[in-house]
């Protein structure tokens, strides 16, 4: 079962056990997600969809072998604009599917963030690091339910045996993201594309690092599999400021628009960029698309999209 599937990464994960050939629940309130990234899984027989609100009770017939949890808005626009749901989604969402993952004797993986180190003090960030974050800030609705959804994770695990895994996934790009979500990679695509100035926040000498889309569902495949129970970073090291990242989104678009600056929103995290050293040793991974190529194909998915979706307003 796959919770939040009709968004950006849920749907490629739809995809990629189905190519394992598992049968696949998908589940989705369409709050933030959209039919369209799992329409095409809709003719199989091993894939079902269930319109529903994961922070309501969940009851799923006949045996579960795992469950992914990746419902929740995880953009800041989003989460901005839905601060309940999403401390919701994270709390009773989390707790409902840990609840079917002890019914069924379910393995469950639950999708925490970056956002659970805050503005970072330690950098890179480890998994030993214990973040610093602002509760009551306006990133505080998605952080902290996050940092919650770790706690009871691991509250079930030692108290109910359930077998958890928690992954602690840093900025991750590629098809099927919404262009107008606010995250800063498809912001400056589409304004590339609608020929706008790309508007960094800040002087743009905060740093992010972008892993594509294969190589996280990769990871997210890989530590399922595994038996390890504490979180792991999954994310690209690879860091850019977002500057010279806007440069090279210029470059790729052979826009000749400019970049203008604006203030920095409040608590944004100067500096992200995930130690992966767990990954590597515990699951063999590292990422393998390099930015150059993975900005390529996202920006031919969002090329190849009707042109009043480069204007569409978020949800
Ligand atoms: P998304 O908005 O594209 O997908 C989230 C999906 O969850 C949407 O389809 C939405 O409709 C659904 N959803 C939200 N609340 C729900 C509820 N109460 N019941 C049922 N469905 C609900 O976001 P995404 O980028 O695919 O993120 C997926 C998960 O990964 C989230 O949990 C997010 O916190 C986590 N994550 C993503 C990133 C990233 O870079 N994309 C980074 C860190 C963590």
């Amino acid at each position: 079962m796959i919770t939040g599937a009709a968004g950006f990464l849920g749907s490629h994960l739809c995809d990629r056990f189905i190519r394992e050939d598992y049968h696949v629940i998908a589940m989705d309130n369409l709050i933030t997600g959209d039919l369209r990234n799992i329409e095409h899984l809709f003719k199989l027989e091993n894939f079902e969809f269930f319109h529903h609100d994961v922070s309501k009770f969940i009851h799923v017939a006949g045996h579960l072998d795992y469950i992914l949890h990746f419902a929740s808005p995880a953009s800041p626009i989003d989460y901005l604009k839905i601060p309940i749901q999403t401390l919701k989604v994270g709390a009773l969402g989390t707790h409902n599917c840990l609840g079917l993952a002890k019914e069924k004797k379910a393995r469950i993986l639950v999708a925490s963030t970056s956002e659970v180190y805050g503005d970072p003090l330690v950098h890179p960030q480890t998994e030993e690091y214990w973040g610093n974050v602002n509760p009551v800030g306006p990133r505080g609705v998605y952080d902290e339910a996050k940092r919650f959804m770790e706690s009871i994770t691991m509250a079930y695990h030692t108290y109910h045996n359930v077998e958890t895994r928690i992954i602690r996934i840093f900025n991750t790009y590629g098809p099927r993201m919404r262009l107008n979500d606010g995250r800063a990679l498809p912001a400056f695509i589409g304004q590339a594309l609608r020929g706008e100035d790309l508007t960094v926040f800040g002087d743009g000498s905060q740093t992010r690092s972008f892993c594509y889309v294969d190589d996280l569902v990769e990871g997210i495949y890989r530590l399922l599999m595994s038996d390890y129970a504490q979180p792991v970073n999954i994310g690209n090291p690879n860091e850019i400021s977002l500057k010279d990242f806007a440069e090279e989104v210029l470059k790729l678009t052979g826009s000749s628009v400019k970049i203008s600056y604006k203030p920095l929103p409040v608590d944004d995290p100067k500096q992200r960029r995930p130690d992966i050293t767990k990954a590597k040793s515990l699951l063999g991974w590292e990422p393998t698309v390099d930015r150059a190529e993975g900005l390529k194909r996202t920006y031919e998915y969002f090329k190849s999209l009707p042109k009043e979706e480069w204007s569409r307003q978020p949800k």
